[in-house]
C-alpha cells in the first residue's frame, strides 16, 4: 500500500481565509505534502481542484466545503463535506438532510471540531456539534489544530505567547471527543477519524503588532491526515481524488501530529486465520487476530479495545498483541515535546467481528 500525506480544513479568501488556492498549493509542496482538501465556508470553488506544480513538485488540491448554518446565532453544527458533486450550503439548517443530500451527491462528511471550547476573551463561542442523533455521517474530525489554540487564550499574557510561540499549545485531541468516538464505534457504527488544521492565515492587528494566526506553512508541517492507498497517485487527477476520498471515508489511515516529529511509515495491521486488514478494515475473528504496530520512532503507545486500555508499551517501534475477543481496536501513541507528554499518533480502528 502506498502512503500519502493530506492535510485538510482549510480557508481562502472564499470565506474567511486570506490566502489564495495558489498560496495553499505553493506552501503544501513546501512542506512536502501530497495533497490537500480547502473547504471554505459553504461555497464550493470546484475549479482549483486538481494537480498543481511547481519546481518539479506538485500537490493534488481536492475542494470540498464547510457547511453550516450561518442564521444560527451562536454557531453550532459545522460539517465538512468532501466529494459532493454540488453545493449543498442551502441544506445546512437540518442536519440531518443535509447528511443525506451529502450521500446522495456521491460525498462524505465529517462532524468538525465537536467540542471546541469558547474564547470569551476574543469573543469566540464555542462552536460544537449539537445534534448527536443524526445518522449516515461518515465521521468526526477527532483533532482540530486551530481549535486547540482556543484553550490558551484564558488570559492575554498567556494567549500572545501562543500567538508568538506556537509550539506549545497542541496536546492532543478534545476528551470529550475521544470519548465521543468510541461511544459511537462501540455502538457498532464504522466512524473514521480525520485531523483537520482549521488553517485561515488570519491577519491580526495585536496592538501596535501585525501577526498572522498562523501561515499555512504552519498548519501543514503540523495536523495532518496520513492515508493508505491500494496505488500509487497517477496523472489523473479526478481518479486520484476518488482515490484519496476512498480511502478517507474509510478510515485507511490516522492523524498525525507532524510538527512534533514525523509520523510517516506508522502502521497498525491485524493478521487472521486467512486474512489481514490495515486500520479502517474488518477482519473475522475467527479464534484470534494478531495486531501489530509499527512506529517509526520509539514512543509510548497505547492499545484500546472498545475505547478501554488492553496493553500499554512505554517506549517501543514494534508492539505486537494476539487478541481473542471481538471489538474496535485503535491505537494512540504519546511523545514528549517542549517540556510536555502530548498526542503524536491516532490510529483509525480495525474492527475485528
Ligand atoms: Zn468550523
Ligand atoms: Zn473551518
Amino acid at each position: 500500500m502506498r502512503e500519502i500525506t493530506v492535510n485538510l480544513h482549510m480557508h481562502t479568501r472564499y470565506s474567511d481565509g486570506t490566502g489564495l488556492h495558489k498560496d495553499i498549493a505553493a506552501a503544501a509542496i513546501r512542506q512536502g505534502l501530497d495533497a490537500v482538501i480547502v473547504t471554505d465556508h459553504n461555497v464550493l470553488v470546484k475549479d482549483f481542484e486538481g494537480y498543481h506544480s511547481e519546481g518539479g513538485k506538485r500537490v493534488l488540491m481536492l475542494i470540498g466545503q464547510e457547511v453550516h448554518d450561518q442564521a444560527r446565532d451562536p454557531q453550532k453544527n459545522h460539517l465538512l463535506v468532501f466529494g459532493a458533486d454540488r453545493d449543498l450550503a442551502t441544506l445546512a439548517e437540518n442536519p440531518q438532510a443535509l447528511i443525506n443530500a451529502v450521500r446522495e451527491a456521491g460525498g462524505i462528511c465529517f462532524l468538525a471540531h465537536p467540542h471546541e471550547p469558547a474564547a470569551p476573551l476574543f469573543h469566540e463561542t464555542a462552536i460544537t456539534w449539537e445534534d448527536w442523533n443524526v445518522q449516515g455521517f461518515t465521521g468526526i474530525e477527532l483533532w482540530n489544530h486551530l481549535s486547540q489554540l482556543k484553550y490558551a487564550l484564558t488570559n492575554w499574557p498567556r494567549a500572545l505567547f501562543n500567538v508568538f510561540f506556537p509550539y506549545f499549545f497542541a496536546r492532543g485531541p478534545d476528551l470529550p471527543t475521544l470519548a465521543k468516538w468510541d461511544e459511537l464505534l462501540a455502538s457498532g457504527r464504522r466512524v473514521a477519524a480525520i485531523g483537520g488544521s482549521d488553517a485561515h492565515a488570519l491577519h491580526q492587528h495585536l496592538g501596535p503588532i501585525k501577526k498572522t494566526i498562523f501561515p499555512y506553512d504552519f498548519h501543514f508541517a503540523a495536523l495532518n491526515t496520513h492515508l493508505l492507498l491500494d496505488r500509487p497517485l497517477s496523472d489523473d487527477s479526478n481518479a486520484d481524488c476518488e482515490l484519496a476520498l476512498a480511502s478517507l471515508g474509510l478510515g485507511r489511515g490516522w492523524v498525525g501530529f507532524d510538527l512534533i516529529a514525523p509520523t510517516r511509515g506508522f502502521r497498525f495491521g491485524a493478521q487472521g486465520r486467512e486474512q489481514e486488514a490495515v486500520m479502517g478494515e474488518e477482519i473475522p475473528l475467527a479464534g484470534g487476530v494478531t495486531l501489530q504496530v509499527k512506529l517509526p520512532a520509539a514512543a509510548e503507545t497505547v492499545l484500546l479495545r472498545n475505547g478501554q486500555k488492553v496493553q500499554a508499551w512505554k517506549r517501543a517501534e514494534n508492539c505486537v498483541r494476539t487478541v481473542t475477543e471481538a471489538g474496535v481496536y485503535r491505537v494512540e501513541v504519546y511523545r514528549r515535546y517542549l517540556g510536555a507528554r502530548r498526542g503524536w499518533i491516532f490510529s483509525n480502528p480495525i474492527y475485528v467481528r
